[in-house]
């Protein structure tokens, strides 16, 4: 199954993307990672993309496609995947379909997660990072023992500067920029499946599934 999963920061997409992994044993390949091991082991797309990353540049799409296109010609490809915070732009998304003419795929099901605003802003301004070990806590749903100190370490904990509400609306407001376009796009080809991401973690993926007819 090929799949690509959409959803704003906070959705809980990183979670239903590791139970999905799971449950259809296809690999779940985030940009992000592929980067990452593309500039690690110096491959010649890795290292075009290190001259923009060592600037503080984006990595232009040409790159960021090359990279996919090499990732999901990998044997463990073959029964399908999990694309996930790729494409983000029409144009990414017009070149991955381009991509998968040329491998003879098709996409199955593109889900998108989708959690009401104000939901988002309050899980996420309510997290708490510990500054010593990096734990994480939220003032209502998962509160340390003792306000502003760290369970695990006693170091104290803090809001990170990403998590600030006035942060949280402006990257929420740029991911629905961004992505309304693809959804309307995904939508006209049929393959949009919109799946509530409100509710018990376990239902949530019951809902996927249910889409997924998986
Ligand atoms: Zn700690």
């Amino acid at each position: 199954m090929r799949l690509i999963l959409l959803g704003p920061p906070g959705a809980g997409k990183g979670t239903q993307a590791k139970f999905l992994v799971e449950r259809l044993q296809i690999p779940q390949i985030s940009t992000g990672d592929m980067l990452r091991a593309a500039v690690k082991d110096g491959t010649p797309l890795g290292r075009d993309a290190k001259q923009y990353m060592d600037r503080g540049a984006l990595v232009p799409d040409e790159i960021i496609i090359g990279l996919v296109r090499e990732r999901l010609q990998r044997p463990d490809c073959a029964r399908g995947y999990i694309l996930d915070g790729f494409p983000r732009t029409v144009t990414q998304a017009e070149a991955l379909g381009k991509t998968l003419e040329a491998l003879h795929a098709s996409l199955d099901h593109v889900v998108s997660l989708e959690v009401p605003t104000e939901d988002l802003v309050l899980r996420i301004a309510g997290r708490r990072t510990c500054r010593n070990c990096g734990a994480m806590y939220h003032v209502r749903f998962s509160p340390s023992q003792t306000d502003g100190r760290c369970d695990a370490c006693g170091g104290p904990t803090y809001q990170r500067e990403d998590d600030r509400e006035e942060t949280v609306r402006r990257r929420l407001a740029v991911y629905a920029d961004q992505t309304a376009p693809l959804i309307s796009l995904y939508e006209a080809q049929g393959l949009l499946r919109r799946v509530p991401g409100t509710g018990e973690i376990g239902e949530i993926f019951h809902r996927i599934t249910t889409a997924l007819g998986a």
